[in-house]
């Protein structure tokens, strides 16, 4: 078998501007995939059209482009993709891997929020969302290639989890793992946020794989989250700073710094290219801390 070619992506939700902790997430997975002369792909989100703001994803994409994260090929919108999804959803149910369920919200809470398969086997037609199944004992283990060896009991842990909601609106389980899937990514690079949602992807994708016939390897790396001067995540939620047009060489600069690259200080004032080739060039991975959260620089 040879060995895939890298393909890595960075997939926005076009919920607010990119600020700090985004653009490290965006160029992190950017210097993995051109250090090794892998495609870089970006992927908007926007399934979730009550959290999205106006205007958001054209921001993302012109703030990435101002930062010289330029993109290989088209663009993929998850707005675009409801057939898919809703092909995957059906596939799921006919081979009994997901079904529907009419638990009311208040029963999944009192259960602690992890299901206990009430709906499996009761045939609930309507007005439904739709749960994949977790059999009992299965635990996921993966290497992160910056965390690494993570464990989930995903059965006593999660429990069968949404991948569509009553109102019909696809899960973000269901739709990013759809999505790296058809599209071959083989590296993730994203924030550390994410780290407990890995397990239920890979076991997602082994599903997809069993309805396929076809799997293919695929790695995680798992960034520290930045966090401000009170040691808050910076989100779009507690207003994060958005990043400053025209200080896109130092947002970069800032950014490889607090990644632990050490960029040389003449850097700081080259154009976004210069400092781009610096970066693909020396970037190591394996230099970036494995803490859970790392403080953004003041300015930020
Ligand atoms: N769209 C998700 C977000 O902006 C990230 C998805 C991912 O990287 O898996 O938080």
């Amino acid at each position: 078998m040879t060995k895939a070619k890298y393909i890595g992506r960075f997939a926005p939700s076009p919920t607010g501007p990119l600020h700090f902790g985004s653009l490290v997430c965006a160029l992190s997975s950017f210097l993995d995939a051109r250090h090794q002369a892998g495609r870089w792909l970006v992927r908007v989100e926007d399934i979730d059209p009550p959290r999205e703001i106006n205007g958001a994803s054209t921001l993302i994409l012109q703030q990435l482009t101002d930062h010289g994260l330029i993109w290989d090929g088209e663009l993929l919108y998850q707005s675009a993709r409801t057939e898919a999804y809703r092909e995957t959803l059906a596939a799921l149910q006919h081979s009994k891997l997901a079904y529907n369920c009419d638990c009311p919200r208040q029963r999944v809470s009192t259960l602690g929020g992890i299901y206990d398969g009430y709906c499996r086997n009761r045939g609930v037609v309507d007005n439904a969302a739709i749960r994949l199944q977790v059999p009992t004992k299965t635990t996921i283990n993966f290497h992160d290639l910056i965390m690494g060896d993570y464990s989930q009991n995903l059965s006593t842990e999660v429990g069968d989890f949404i991948i569509q909601r009553r109102d019909r609106l696809f899960s973000y389980q269901l739709a990013v793992t759809i999505d790296d899937y058809y599209q071959n990514i083989t590296h993730i690079i994203r924030g550390a946020d994410l780290i407990d949602s890995t397990p239920r992807q890979i076991y997602l994708r082994k599903c997809l794989e069993s309805l396929s016939g076809q799997s293919s390897p695929i790695s995680y790396g798992h960034l520290p989250m930045a966090t401000n001067a009170q040691g808050q995540k910076l989100s779009k939620q507690n207003h994060a700073a958005a990043l400053v047009a025209g200080e896109e060489s130092e947002n970069l600069w800032l950014a490889l710094q607090w990644l632990e690259q050490q960029p040389p200080d003449e850097l700081k004032k080259q154009p976004v290219r210069q400092i781009l080739d610096w970066a693909i060039s020396n970037w190591a991975l394996d230099a970036i801390s494995n803490q859970l959260t790392v403080r953004a620089p003041n300015h930020y």
